[in-house]
């Protein structure tokens, strides 16, 4: 048996696999935010009772994610996570950014996907990102790498949208749900969440707007990647991306490009658990076990 943890900024769930099944699963509060440094603690706690029976733990984990540490642009802070959990648990410990390791699930899991290469997107709270490519996650030694959401893209208006990584016009400042609520707020003088944006949008225009920049950025971001990897296959995920509304949007923006620039859209194919389905099977790729799928 093995052990996946989904650290992530709101939530953070762990789970106990047998042959790709959970067998059982815990969900808690995130502390990233509020306790860093008793991370690796509180995920010990969380899973002491399953370590006995496992032989390894596998991490997905939000934000910029090396083998020496983890850390968070919008906290500004680092981690040591992986050295600390494999001391705490005694237990070999893989860990890999969250969208990456929900970008390796959509690859394990969606048959379609199968020698492609493709990227998954996920515009949520920020903007995340996972590159397959040549039947490979790209990943890199700092961690810094597949976060689509910190390339920039041109904007219509002349408005310039800071972003936290210190750069200008990324699409995370942009299209993130946060910077959605944010700039939505700004034009109706009232703050609201990104999902009443959306239920706004039919009828405030001003609203629609800012939902139609975001759209255009992640367009923009889909049609750069397009060029640099040749993928066929972009799979976008989370609550902002998935919504109905979003995702015909982009794909609409897509169809109208020229025919360099086509690719399929498609929604993710592994739900709530996918981060944690992904880690564990790219654990396993590279302890080179031959996954068995149902
Ligand atoms: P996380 O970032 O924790 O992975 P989500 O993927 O659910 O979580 O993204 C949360 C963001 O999505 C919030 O900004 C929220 O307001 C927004 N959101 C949630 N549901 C919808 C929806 N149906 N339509 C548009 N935005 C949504
Ligand atoms: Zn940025």
């Amino acid at each position: 048996m093995d052990i996946s943890i989904d650290v992530g900024g709101t939530k953070i769930a762990c789970a106990l696999i047998e042959e790709n099944q959970i067998l059982k699963s815990k969900k808690v509060d995130s502390i990233i935010h509020q306790n860093l440094e008793s991370l690796p603690n509180y995920l010990f706690d969380l899973i002491k009772d399953w370590l006995p029976k496992s032989s390894s733990v596998n991490v997905a984990c939000t934000g910029q994610v090396s083998q020496d540490s983890v850390s968070f642009l919008s906290a500004g802070k680092k981690l040591p996570l992986k050295p600390r959990l494999e001391e705490l648990t005694n237990l070999p410990v893989t860990i890999i950014n969250d969208a990456a390791a929900a970008a390796w699930a959509e690859y394990e899991l969606n048959q379609n996907l199968r020698k492609q290469d493709f990227i998954y997107i996920t515009v949520s709270t920020g903007v995340g990102a996972g590159i397959v490519c040549n039947g490979n996650l790209i990943t890199c030694q700092d961690g810094f790498c597949a976060h689509l959401g910190h390339t920039t893209v041109p904007v219509k208006s002349t408005n310039v949208y800071p972003c936290h990584c210190g750069r200008n016009n990324c699409v995370e400042a942009i299209a993130s749900g946060t910077a959605i609520a944010k700039h939505a707020s700004l034009v109706l003088g009232e703050i609201i969440d990104c999902k009443t944006a959306f239920d706004y949008s039919s009828q405030l225009r001003a609203v629609n707007e800012v939902i139609n920049q975001a759209a255009d950025a992640v367009s923009e971001l889909i049609f750069n990647m397009k060029a640099t990897l040749g993928n066929q296959h972009v799979v976008l995920g989370g609550s902002v991306g998935n919504s109905e509304l979003f995702f015909e949007m982009v794909n609409e923006r897509i169809k109208r490009a020229s025919s360099l620039y086509q690719v399929t859209l498609i929604k993710p194919v592994t739900g709530a658990n996918a981060d944690m389905l992904g880690v564990h099977y790219y654990a396993q790729k590279l302890k080179g076990v031959e996954l068995c799928k149902s």
